[in-house]
């Protein structure tokens, strides 16, 4: 239990898997009351049961971020279950890597609309509950990619570089009381690989992974210092990165 994030209602977009449920189970430790949204709603449920059998408060919905209906419909979850909103998480995220001249045209148009638009629907759905309150705390996971770009991450990149960009206006234009943080993670154990659909670069990306990650619970940890600071204290920026990772 942490006395700094006991009984604060926390929102987690991607919760389904890796460093989404990695925050859930995390946060619900310290004594938070979570809201688990994903696609995949079965993983969902066996989470919240777990959390819940360890003795936290959870509850879950179905989520597809690419839809403004549907995240305000998860910002509602939480306000109809436990009566208020302090913090959303926008995690949700794809990776599906390849070479600009492969033209895979849908994957970067699912790229724009989960890691981007996915985050903007964030942004409308509990901006507004927080100005209401003069309260609230939007933590974006982006990446490293939100500052480094090479080959076969050009899409990827781009859609972090811009959720940074959001994050860091998002931080000026919030009102009074409001929290931004963004948290940058390296290479992480999760299933993130698994949306790649190049078996070339799908076999390289999971080597990588298997040889230098960290456990999404470093990147959990992150999110729960981030948001266990006093109120005036505005953890803007983390970048977590395997020690092992140098060079992107
Ligand atoms: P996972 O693939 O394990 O998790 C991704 C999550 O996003 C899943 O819960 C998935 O749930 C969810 N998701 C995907 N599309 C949608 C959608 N349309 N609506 C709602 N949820 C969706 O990967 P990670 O845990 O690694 O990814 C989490 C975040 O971390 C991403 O933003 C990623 O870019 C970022 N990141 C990860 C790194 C890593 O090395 N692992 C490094 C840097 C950043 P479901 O399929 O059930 O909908």
């Amino acid at each position: 239990m942490n006395p700094s994030i006991e009984n604060k209602v926390i929102a987690i977009t991607g919760a389904s898997s890796g460093i989404g449920e990695a925050i859930a189970r995390h946060l619900a430790a310290q004594g938070a009351k979570v809201v688990l949204g994903a696609r995949r709603i079965d993983k969902l449920e066996a989470i919240a049961a777990d959390i819940q059998s360890a003795g936290g408060e959870a509850a879950f919905t179905t989520l597809d971020v690419t839809q403004l209906d549907s995240m305000t419909a998860f910002v509602q979850v939480a306000l109809n279950t436990f009566g208020k909103l302090d913090v959303l998480v926008n995690n949700a995220g794809v990776m599906p890597l390849s070479y600009l001249n492969n033209y895979k045209v849908n994957e970067w148009h699912q790229m724009v609309d989960v890691n981007i638009k996915g985050v903007l629907h964030g942004i409308a759905a509990a901006l507004p509950v927080f100005e209401r309150n003069s309260s609230g705390q939007f933590v974006n996971i982006t990446s490293v990619g939100d500052r480094w770009v090479g080959p076969t991450s050009v899409v990827y990149s781009a859609t972090k570089f811009a959720v940074r960009a959001l994050t860091d206006g998002l931080r000026q234009e919030a009102g009074p009381g409001i929290r931004v943080t963004l948290v940058a993670p390296g290479a992480t154990e999760s299933e993130l690989a698994e949306s790649i659909s190049d078996p070339v670069l799908k076999k390289q990306a999971i080597e990588l992974f298997r040889s230098t990650t960290l456990s999404a619970n470093a990147i959990a940890r992150a999110v729960a210092f981030a948001v266990s600071q006093p109120d005036d204290v505005d953890v803007n920026e983390l970048v977590v990165r395997p020690i092992t990772q140098k060079n992107f």
